[in-house]
């Protein structure tokens, strides 16, 4: 059957300005990471791009390597965009990465300029575009000068293959200078991409007040903390979830009987904000004034309805950022803390 868009896809939404730019984000934007590579796309997974669509989802955010196997998801991606939502592009906003491993030998991860473009390339035929909205460099390579992967991006931008340009998981001493380097490049550092979750703070030591200061967007990458953030978890490793994959990104040791104690306790002060931890979890997130979108995985359509209608309640009283900071703080670990130590 041909897709056709709700012609109420604009209702519910809010839309965000990216930083001091003029592009507006969604509040929440979806991520393939998960759940939609393979050789086909899964029917459930296609019904949730659809979805994401019609309820005001303007923002979909990939990378090289998203599958498995690398690139499929670029690949899926790319084949619904030409079935059922080419005549949408320019309601898009469509973004890639590179930086982590993709291909065998030298050129195949990091952030040299052989890598970065060739992935960029790459990344477009896979979608069959001609360019993408926002092409990050998804980590700080150590061992290759900034210089280089700002030319690299500098070469993709100016040639049309991407309008905007960003970072990912870049500490904030790494973004303020990838910012100069772009800026003596006539580039703006339009948005970075770090983690972040009420139980994953890292960006709020430093990260958060240069991205102000410069007018640099950002969308915030798993504020679920993969899952854990929701019910999902309450009575043991549920066989449908990440932490039960095979190859899995979310460690299994950190489902332990504190961490779940204290997220049963943060589920407490969500209920009585009548809202799931879920929706919670992604409130949270967007009230942080610094953060344009808060960017989820779903692994099904029930999932993203819940997070969706996060949405419906987005303010916190003082106290009950009070209670879940406490909460959060005296609980558990905090995952991800050390994520960007660049
Ligand atoms: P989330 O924190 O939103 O985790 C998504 C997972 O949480 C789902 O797959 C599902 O897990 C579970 N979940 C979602 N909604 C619910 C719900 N309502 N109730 C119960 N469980 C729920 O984000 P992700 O970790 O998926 O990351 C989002 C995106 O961020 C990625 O797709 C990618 O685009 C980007 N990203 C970028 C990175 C970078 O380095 N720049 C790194 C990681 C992600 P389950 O499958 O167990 O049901």
């Amino acid at each position: 059957m041909i897709y056709r868009a709700s012609q109420k896809r604009y209702e519910l939404m809010h839309y965000k300005n990216c930083g001091s730019s003029g592009l507006k984000l969604p509040l929440i934007s979806l991520g393939l990471w998960h759940n939609f590579g393979g050789k086909k796309i899964n029917s459930e997974s296609k019904k949730v791009l659809f979805k994401a669509f019609d309820s005001g989802i303007t923002h979909f955010d990939l990378a090289n390597n998203y599958g498995p196997p690398y690139g499929s998801a670029e690949i899926n991606f790319g084949k619904i965009l030409k079935n059922d939502l080419s005549k949408y592009r320019d309601e898009l906003i469509i973004s890639s990465k590179a930086g982590y491993d993709m291909w065998e030998g030298p050129y195949g991860e990091w952030g040299s300029k052989k890598h970065i473009i060739a992935s960029c390339n790459q990344s477009l035929q896979r979608m069959g575009l001609d360019y993408v909205d926002i092409f990050y460099s998804h980590r700080f390579d150590p061992n290759t000068p900034l210089e280089e992967t700002a030319d690299a991006l500098e070469y993709i931008y100016k040639s049309g293959k991407a309008l905007y340009i960003g970072v990912s998981s870049y500490s904030s001493k790494k973004t303020n200078e990838m910012y100069n380097l772009l800026k003596k490049r006539n580039i703006k550092l339009f948005i970075h991409q770090p983690s972040y979750s009420l139980i994953n703070r890292w960006i709020e030591k430093d990260l958060t007040k240069t991205l102000t200061n410069k007018g640099i967007g950002c969308i915030a990458f798993s504020p679920l903390a993969q899952g854990m953030l929701s019910e999902k978890y309450f009575k043991g490793i549920p066989k449908l979830s990440r932490a039960n994959q095979k190859i899995t990104s979310l460690d299994k040791k950190l489902i332990t009987q504190k961490n779940i104690k204290m997220i049963i306790e943060l589920n407490k002060i969500a209920k009585k904000r009548g809202q799931s931890l879920a929706q919670m979890a992604i409130a949270w997130v967007l009230n942080n004034k610094a953060v344009t979108s808060a960017l989820i995985g779903a692994r099904n359509v029930n999932q993203l309805q819940e997070n969706i209608n996060a949405i419906k309640n987005l303010n916190f009283s003082q106290t009950e950022i009070s209670l879940i900071n406490k909460t959060a703080r005296d609980g558990g670990v905090n995952i991800w803390l050390a994520s960007s130590s660049y």
